[in-house]
C-alpha cells in the first residue's frame, strides 16, 4: 500500500473514532474515503441517516464517471479516444464550466493537463522530477483550444490529449451531494471532500463558523469565515507534495512552465457553488494574487482570500463580509 493511502486511512479512522466520541446532536455525522479523500457529512433532520446515505451513493456514482483512475468513466474513455465522443450530461456541464474557467483565466486553468499530471507523479511514494524535454512533450498540443464541447460531444484537437479533472470534479460532486441532502428535506448539513466544503443553511441558528487553515502551521488558523448557503473552497501547496533540494513540488501545475505553480501558498474561494470554487482556487492559485483578484472580478457573490509565495495576505474587496472574529 502507498503511503498517502495509509495516510488517509488513518485519518478517516481517527475522524470516525471522534464521530463516536462526538455524535452529532441531533443529526447524523459520517465520513467515507472517495475521490482519493475523506468526505465528511453531517447532516440534521428527521430524515438525515437515509439521505446521508443517498447523498454518499450519489458521490460514488459521480466519481464513477469523472475520475481518471475507472477505466469506463466518461473522462477515461474520452481520454482513450483518438477524437473524443458522446459522455453523459454531468461530465459535460463540468467540462463545460472548466472549459469557461480556462478561458476566463487565459489558460492558468486546464483541463488538458493529463499527460503533465502523469509525468509528474506528484503522489507516488518516490517521485521524480521530470526532465524539460519529457515536460514540453506532455505540453504539446494542450490548452483551452485542444478540448471543444458541442452539447454532450467532446472533441479533442489532438489523439494523445489527456483530460483530467482533477480542479473542477470534487467540487461539482459535492454541489450534487448537497442537492441529493436538500431533495430530501435536510436544511442544515456540511459537506467537506478535504477542502471543498459546501455550509447549507445554518447551525443551531446562526451561519457556519469555518477556520481556514494556514498553509505553513497545520495547526494555526489563518482566518475564520461565518456563511450560510456558501462553499467555501481552499487549494494549497501543502496537502499533496514532496522536497526535494529545499525546494517544494506541488500538485497544480502552470500550464505555461509545466512546473508546479510558483506565485501562492494557498487560495480560499467562498463561491455560490463548490464546482465555482474549486475551478477558481486552483486557477487563482496559478495566476498568482494580482492576477487572480482581477478574474475574480469577472464572478460576483465570489471572494477570495490569497496567501501569496512571499506569505502576503491578499483578499477580495467583499472578503472581510465574511471574516468573523477568531
Ligand atoms: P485539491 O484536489 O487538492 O483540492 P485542486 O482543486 O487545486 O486541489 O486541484 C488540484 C488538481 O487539479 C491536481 O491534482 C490536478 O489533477 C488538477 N490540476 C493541476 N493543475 C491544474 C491547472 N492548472 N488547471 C486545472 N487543473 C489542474
Ligand atoms: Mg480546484
Amino acid at each position: 500500500m502507498n503511503r498517502p493511502l495509509i495516510i488517509i486511512l488513518l485519518l478517516a479512522m481517527l475522524a470516525l473514532g471522534w464521530w463516536r466520541l462526538h455524535p452529532a446532536e441531533d443529526g447524523v455525522r459520517r465520513t467515507r474515503l472517495l475521490m482519493g479523500t475523506v468526505v465528511e457529512i453531517v447532516a440534521q433532520g428527521a430524515d438525515a441517516q437515509d439521505a446521508v446515505d443517498a447523498a454518499f451513493a450519489e458521490m460514488v456514482r459521480l466519481e464513477k464517471l469523472l475520475s481518471r483512475h475507472v477505466p469506463e468513466s466518461d473522462v477515461s474513455r474520452i481520454s482513450a479516444s483518438e477524437t473524443g465522443g458522446e459522455v453523459t450530461p454531468e461530465t459535460a456541464q463540468v467540462i463545460a464550466l472548466g472549459l469557461e474557467i480556462a478561458a476566463k483565466s487565459g489558460g492558468a486553468f486546464d483541463l488538458t493537463l493529463g499527460r503533465l499530471k502523469s509525468l509528474w507523479k506528484i503522489e507516488d511514494e518516490a517521485p521524480t522530477i521530470p526532465s524539460q524535454s519529457d515536460i514540453t512533450k506532455a505540453l504539446a498540443g494542450i490548452g483551452p483550444h485542444a478540448l471543444q464541447l458541442d452539447g454532450q460531444l467532446v472533441r479533442k484537437r489532438q489523439p494523445q490529449l489527456l483530460i483530467d479533472l482533477g480542479g473542477i470534479a470534487k467540487g461539482f460532486i459535492v454541489d450534487r451531494a448537497v442537492d441529493v441532502l436538500k431533495a430530501h428535506g435536510i436544511a442544515s448539513a456540511a459537506v467537506n471532500a478535504g477542502g471543498d466544503m459546501y455550509l447549507l443553511g445554518s447551525k443551531a441558528a446562526r451561519p457556519w463558523r469555518i477556520g481556514i487553515q494556514h498553509p505553513r502551521s497545520a495547526d494555526a488558523i489563518l482566518a475564520t469565515v461565518e456563511v450560510s448557503d456558501r462553499a467555501v473552497v481552499t487549494s494549497g501547496d501543502y496537502e499533496r507534495y514532496f522536497e526535494r533540494d529545499g525546494v517544494r513540488y506541488h500538485h497544480i501545475f502552470d500550464p505555461k512552465t509545466g512546473q508546479p505553480a510558483r506565485r501562492c501558498q494557498s487560495v480560499t474561494i467562498i463561491a455560490d457553488s463548490v464546482a465555482l470554487g474549486d475551478a477558481l482556487a486552483t486557477a487563482v492559485f496559478v495566476l498568482g494574487p494580482q492576477q487572480g483578484l482581477e478574474l475574480l472580478k469577472q464572478f460576483p457573490q465570489t471572494e477570495g482570500l490569497i496567501v501569496a509565495a512571499d506569505d502576503t495576505l491578499h483578499k477580495s474587496p467583499g472578503w472581510d463580509h465574511y471574516e468573523a472574529a477568531p
